[in-house]
């Protein structure tokens, strides 16, 4: 496999944007390697800048629902292009889609933004707003976008101040960040007992995906979520990457439907922008309301609603029906099973956890992962053997240990067609280059 094209690029990029991307992980570092540029998507498969095709199962980290270029999709875009790509004043493609989420979520009220991170910064926002209260609750290793007060790591005691989990977040703007061991009611009770009346709200991912796939234990989110009533603060689930692809209308369906709970604050992204910067926020009507001009907690956006990207993510919306959910699980089932039969026959360890259709694998580890020193204890050497053989045969993988895999509808269930064929083919040699290089 020939990578000459993708090396070149990768140079210029050096020159002239930091690590030669535009989001850290897209670098390979964790990894090692030269990053594939990719030219075109069709479907299940990636093209890259030396011809190379791949077998995609990291689905633009979790938007391609439907595939890459899905006709229908295209076409629908194409056209809102030709009408005009941004009025700066509303249009119908963006109601048509406010009503999509309302019809398929528990929130009645949504306002959109361009990203998962504006959503994530603006329902906290809006929580401090709506409670009149700065502290709020999040959980170690659930990502929320890189807003400054959610960038923050635990302190050293169980309930202590957050401090700043990068330079360039000053150490107040942390302060009211409580940080916590995921899956844990306990560290969630002894937070609220000290800081109960001062605390807006409780943020979590819906099912964490972004330390591999971790899901609530059962009756956690209900938990937080009677928690955050009996203390006035508001709970909000984080269903960037979870919304429209765990299930249906998120994990929400999943867990909060069965358990009989519901978030006060929702926020979306990825799927819900068929590939196009397109994210939201959403809940209460009577919290939502407090937004500007209704309200006074502002909150805006140039671009926010624009009709090519909201035309996008309904199109995608509406062809992502019950029967593509279908198909997801089952092809997820089956990428699952080969996956867990190859590793098994190599003799590497590894745990296998699932959000709906969602799903990611923790090396060298024999227990459930329950949270982030959970998934830290895994073997990142035996991913990174795994990773590069799949890549070399032509099976592009998240360039981490720590990230879900992503399938799409149009990924053929069936083990005997493309490209799940090529999957099975390339699976035996891969899990042999783990098994050798796990610790
Ligand atoms: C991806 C993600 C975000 C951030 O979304 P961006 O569009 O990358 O800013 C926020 N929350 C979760 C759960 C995510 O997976």
């Amino acid at each position: 496999m020939s990578t000459t094209a993708s090396e070149a690029l990768f140079a210029r990029a050096q020159q002239v944007s930091p690590g030669g991307v535009n989001s850290p992980v897209r670098a390979f570092r964790a990894v090692g390697g030269t990053p594939r540029f990719m030219k075109s998507g069709a479907g299940a498969w990636l093209t890259d800048a030396d011809d190379n095709r791949y077998v995609d199962l990291v689905g633009s980290w979790g938007p391609m629902l439907l595939g890459h270029a899905h006709p229908e999709v295209i076409e629908a875009v194409t056209a809102a292009a030709a009408r005009g790509t941004s009025f700066g004043t509303p249009a119908e493609p963006e109601v048509l889609l406010a009503e999509e989420i309302v019809a398929r979520t528990p929130v009645e009220r949504v306002r959109m933004v361009s990203s998962g991170t504006e959503a994530t910064m603006s329902a906290i926002r809006l929580a401090r707003g709506f409670t009149g209260r700065d502290r709020i609750v999040k959980f170690s290793g659930c990502y929320h976008g890189h807003v400054d007060a959610l960038l923050a790591e635990a302190g050293s005691g169980v309930v202590t101040l957050g401090i700043p989990g990068t330079p360039g977040v000053p150490a107040h703007v942390t302060a009211d960040t409580i940080v916590l061991p995921y899956n844990d009611p306990a560290a969630v009770d002894a937070a609220f007992a000290e800081y109960g009346d001062q605390i807006a709200c409780v943020i979590t991912e819906a099912a964490a995906g972004n330390m591999g796939v971790v899901p609530p234990h059962p009756g956690f989110n209900e938990h937080l979520s009677r928690t955050c009533a009996a203390h006035g603060a508001l709970f909000i689930t984080d269903e960037v990457m979870t919304g429209f692809r765990a299930a249906r209308s998120g994990y929400w369906e999943i867990d909060g439907q069965v358990e009989g709970w519901q978030p006060d604050l929702m926020t979306f992204g990825k799927v819900m922008g068929g590939g196009f910067p397109a994210a939201a926020f959403g809940g209460r009507a009577d919290v939502m309301d407090l937004l500007a001009p209704v309200g006074p907690v502002y909150q805006a956006g140039t671009l926010s609603g624009n009709p090519v990207a909201t035309t996008a993510g309904l199109t995608t919306l509406r062809l992502a029906t019950p029967e593509v959910y279908e198909r997801l699980s089952a092809t997820s089932s089956q990428v699952q099973h080969l996956v867990s039969e190859a590793l098994a026959e190599a003799g590497v360890a590894h745990t296998l956890q699932t959000a709906g259709t969602m799903f990611s694998i923790f090396w060298g580890v024999a227990e459930p992962v329950a949270d982030f020193a959970g998934a830290q204890a895994q073997d990142t050497a035996a991913y990174t053997a795994f990773f590069h053989a799949m890549l070399d045969a032509g099976v592009y993988l998240p360039p981490s240990a720590y990230e879900a895999w992503f399938l799409s509808a149009a990924h053929d269930p069936d083990v005997d067609s493309e490209p799940l064929s090529r999957l099975a083919e390339a699976l035996p040699g891969a899990a042999r280059a783990a098994a050798a290089a796990a610790r």
